[in-house]
């Protein structure tokens, strides 16, 4: 009896990790003596699902006591050489390929990588991903977010992540909201204490992010990247050569100038440019009329200029200001408002475009 029991509580699924619980070592002893005993082992015990986990024990096996501790260092290594061996891509017998190159940076991963940069600052893009991710992981696909931009790394507050990081050694979970799985650089940098990020740097803490978080495969990964022409994209172009760029603009004209640079520095970068959003294109006021408080046309205009497609247009909603402020994203909260509808739309539009097609040098045609 206690048998069955051992199996069907080791195979609840630990929603940060997606694995189940016998297979990371979380399900300690169980012993039907003087009641039913279930010893949940965590990595830390103030493990963020604990308490979700916890109830589903409970619901598994009804009148159980749940006692939980924490992992010994031993276990700890056992648990991150297991994410280690899921991070990395199978090299086979016989083959010498970096092990440390993370499954979906592998040519054939499903993963999507989806670069987020704007010309200059307050145009929206932090908005834009979270809400972005969000909607994705609504759709059903598996979403991470690496918050990159070293100008304000507002990202988790934004998303409403309310746990740091946990770190196993080299390995970093990233923290888990709406479904979407979050690792800012901010965690890392130590409060009130100013960073000058030069590029050297700033490439190798996206490096160590891209390769040390524990990603799994998602179907998407989004980077909150800093406003700017600059050295991030240099980085992204050499860590992650299948990125894919979309640029967020403003309907203004001056907003849509600066726009185009770091589309036109992204490319000389051979960085595949896949279309812009347009934020802030309007206002709903309380009589029903649009007011186009920025004035219009600037995403359209730079999609042209770009070749590219106008991919979406979100409308000024002061509930995506709160939400933002506060931590409950507007696709979350007021799914139903015209501005969350506009991100599932840009979300459907993104899936639908399908990744960007990449001539690989291997392919060759006689
Ligand atoms: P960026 O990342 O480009 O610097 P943010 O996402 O931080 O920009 O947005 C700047 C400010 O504008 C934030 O206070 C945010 O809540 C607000 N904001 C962004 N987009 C909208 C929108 N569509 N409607 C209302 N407020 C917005």
């Amino acid at each position: 009896m206690s048998e069955d029991l051992r199996q069907a509580i080791g195979a609840i699924t630990e929603p940060q990790l997606v694995r189940s619980l016998a297979e990371l070592g979380f399900l300690g002893t169980v012993e039907d003596c003087d009641g039913l005993h279930v010893e949940l082992v965590l990595p830390v015990v103030e493990w963020p699902n604990r308490a979700w986990l916890e109830d589903e024990i409970a619901d598994v096996a009804p009148g159980a006591t749940v006692r939980v501790r924490a992992m010994t260092d031993d276990e700890r290594l056992e648990l991150r050489n297991f994410l280690r061996g899921n991070m990395t891509a199978d090299s086979g017998p016989g083959h010498h390929h970096d092990t440390a190159t993370p499954k979906f940076l592998d040519k054939l991963a499903k993963t999507r990588v989806l670069g987020i940069s704007s010309g200059k600052g307050g145009v929206g893009k932090s908005s834009v991903t979270v809400n972005l991710a969000i909607a994705l992981a609504q759709a059903g696909h598996q979403v991470g977010i690496l918050d990159a931009d070293v100008y304000g790394f507002s990202l988790p507050k934004m998303l409403g992540a309310d746990h740091d990081p946990i770190v196993l050694g080299d390995t970093v979970i990233p923290t888990l909201a709406h479904g979407v799985r979050c690792v800012s650089m901010g965690y890392f940098v130590p409060d009130e204490q100013p960073v000058i990020w030069r590029g050297p740097m700033l490439h190798k803490a996206i490096e160590q992010l891209v390769t040390e978080a524990w990603w799994d495969e998602p179907d998407f990964l989004l980077i909150d990247m800093p406003p700017g022409t600059g050295d991030v994209a240099l980085t992204l172009s050499e860590i992650l050569p299948r990125v894919e760029m979309y640029v967020v603009t403003t309907p203004q004209p001056a907003a849509q100038r600066v726009a185009q640079r770091s589309a036109y520095a992204a490319r000389a970068l051979k960085l595949s440019v896949r279309g812009v959003i347009e934020n802030m294109s309007w206002f709903v006021g309380d009589d029903g009329q649009r007011y186009e408080i920025f004035g219009a046309g600037g995403g359209a205009k730079l999609a042209s200029d770009l070749g590219i497609p106008l991919l979406g247009q979100i409308p000024l909603d002061p509930r995506l200001r709160s939400g933002g402020d506060l931590g409950d994203p507007v696709v979350v909260y007021e799914p139903e408002s015209d501005v969350a509808l506009a991100f599932t739309e840009l979300a459907a539009t993104i899936v639908r475009q399908g990744p960007a097609r990449v001539y690989r040098q291997e392919l060759k045609l006689v």
